[in-house]
């Protein structure tokens, strides 16, 4: 975090603040993670923090320290409204656009007189903030939370619940340790987070190894519709409502599963198209290896964005004509495809 914003955060905090944290809709392990361990550093210095989450978020998070002071917007609307509206600031954390959040908490945030900061790693951060720390370079932003804490000369405060929060955000937004938004610097973050209380066992099992029965079936389903584009270094899987319905599917169940298309050897483009009959989208998840970027991909075809390599939006078409348009689109993009392959 640079001087300046340093600054603006330390004039920011100088007295008790009421304090509001906000995370993206469909919450990962990066929001919740930063979110809360941003709220245990901000009560650890004196203030009133509550951390709201759009909507809810997968049950492999729900383990985390403080989980259960989270509140979930879609649930207790009127509480969450109250709060952001007499709160002196609102944090906004792991998203570069107030349209994040999904619509009527958008309208909330926008009309409420509290000063923002924002911490996010996203490409093209809006202005909305009085301080942003936006860097795309970051792994996550669990690891922003941890050089935000550093910046402001209150590196001690680090507890076991920040640390094993912001472990578990940096880890998931990683893919434990994998990609290439992981820096010595990230690794080195990991080690004080694990020196503070993380145990990195733990957190993986908790995360990684507490599947459902029906996600397992769900992920063979998945596989099974996997199809793959040789010559465009393409791969993608689709998932109908009713194969979703017929596993019992819950929120996070799919999570992950894109990676697998991107694992086939020649693939550089990874699409996962997830039916949601219920919002009456297909929700898209993009990844990519090397330098083809699924962020401008998103942003000109799905009204989404994210990193280069990872990336989501949403059509509002019906699950076949996305696909059939995603076919035609792709030829554009050959010469980009093979030359990141
Ligand atoms: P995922 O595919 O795991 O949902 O998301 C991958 C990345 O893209 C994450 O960093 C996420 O925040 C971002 N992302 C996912 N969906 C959207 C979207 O609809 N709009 C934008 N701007 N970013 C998204
Ligand atoms: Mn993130």
């Amino acid at each position: 975090m640079n001087k300046e914003t340093t600054q603006i955060v330390k004039e920011l905090l100088a007295s008790p603040q009421k304090i509001v944290i906000v995370g993206h809709k469909n919450p990962d392990g990066d929001a919740v993670g930063s979110c809360l361990g941003l709220s245990f550093f901000l009560k650890s210095l004196g203030h009133n923090a509550t951390v709201i989450m759009p909507n809810d978020f997968p049950d492999f998070l729900k383990w985390l320290p403080g989980v259960e002071e989270i509140i979930i917007y879609e649930r207790e609307k009127e509480k969450s409204t109250d709060l952001i509206n007499t709160s002196d600031l609102v944090f906004t954390l792991d998203f570069n656009g107030l349209d994040r959040v999904g619509g009527e908490l958008q309208t909330v945030l926008e009309s409420c007189s509290a000063k923002f900061v924002m911490i996010d790693h996203h490409q093209q951060p809006a202005d909305y903030a009085v301080a942003t720390y936006s860097d795309v370079k970051m792994s996550s932003t669990s690891e922003m939370v941890f050089h935000f804490m550093d910046a402001l000369g209150e590196a001690n405060k680090l507890s076991k619940e920040i640390a094993i929060n912001l472990y578990t955000g940096i880890m998931t937004d990683t893919g434990s340790f994998r990609f290439s938004s992981t820096s010595p610097t990230t690794h080195r973050v990991a080690a004080k987070l694990i020196e503070a209380g993380a145990e990195s066992a733990i957190i993986n099992q908790y995360v990684y190894d507490t599947n459902s029965p029906e996600r397992m079936k769900l992920l063979g389903v998945a596989l099974n519709n996997l199809v793959i584009l040789p010559e465009l270094h393409t791969a993608y899987i689709t998932m109908t409502q009713k194969e979703l319905d017929d596993h019992n599917f819950k929120k996070g169940d799919t999570e992950g599963f894109v990676n697998y298309a991107l694992s086939v050897k020649g693939v550089v483009f990874a699409v996962i198209f997830i039916e949601n009959k219920q919002e009456n989208i297909v929700k898209i998840s993009l990844r990519s290896k090397g330098h083809f970027s699924v962020n401008d991909f998103a942003r000109n075809h799905y009204s989404g964005g994210g990193h280069i390599n990872a990336a989501g939006g949403k059509s509002s078409q019906d699950l076949n004509k996305t696909i059939n348009e995603f076919i035609s689109i792709l030829p554009r993009y050959k010469n980009e495809l093979t030359d990141a392959s």
